[in-house]
């Protein structure tokens, strides 16, 4: 017992002195905190923005940033005055195609792609849901033909918000929840 008394209190003086290093981190300047935690400006590139929180890892996965060797960074659940909760993608030395362009409007309805040059804003481009999604979108019916031969996908878009979609070839409907991009 005696040992097991002694051996606790050291153990309790390198917890503190454990967080009395991680104070010394904290308490630098507000302003050097904020300038850390903000996502750094790119020169040039996509800033894709107004993301629904949880699609913003469905927009790296569609643009292959994964393989990205540019800067990327990836912000979500930030407040919006539009959206509620949103996500931002940050892609430094990419530009985006009409067809990424199309694929983001179906996991973010809302998103702005925002084109930089020089740290500045060039040119601001609201996405809009396609009407027909060609090759981008898993048909969820395990049967369909696109499944069980190589022909690529086709969907029409029945209803944009919530996005609603129907195959062209078994006629399945599927709704956002179903949606996997290919
Ligand atoms: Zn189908």
């Amino acid at each position: 017992m005696a040992k097991r008394k002694k051996k606790t209190p050291k153990k309790d003086k390198r917890k503190q002195e454990k967080i009395k290093a991680n104070k010394v981190t904290v308490s630098t300047p507000k302003e050097d905190i904020k300038k850390e935690l903000k996502i750094s400006a790119i020169e040039e590139g996509t800033v894709i923005d107004h993301i629904p929180t949880d699609a913003a890892f469905k927009v790296v996965e569609i643009l292959d940033l994964e393989n990205h060797k540019g800067v990327v960074s990836i912000a979500t659940n930030l407040q919006s005055k539009s959206i509620g909760k949103k996500g931002i993608v940050k892609v430094g030395g990419k530009g985006l195609t009409q067809e990424e362009v199309n694929k983001i409007a179906i996991v973010a309805p809302d998103a702005t792609v925002n084109i930089i040059k020089n740290y500045d804003v060039k040119e601001k481009i609201k996405v809009r849901t396609p009407d027909v999604i060609d090759n981008v979108v898993k048909c969820s019916n395990p049967v369909c033909i696109t499944n069980n031969e190589q022909i690529p996908t086709k969907f029409y878009v029945v209803k944009k918000d919530p996005l609603k979609i129907k195959c062209h070839y078994c006629e399945r409907i599927m709704g956002k929840e179903d949606i996997e991009i290919i």
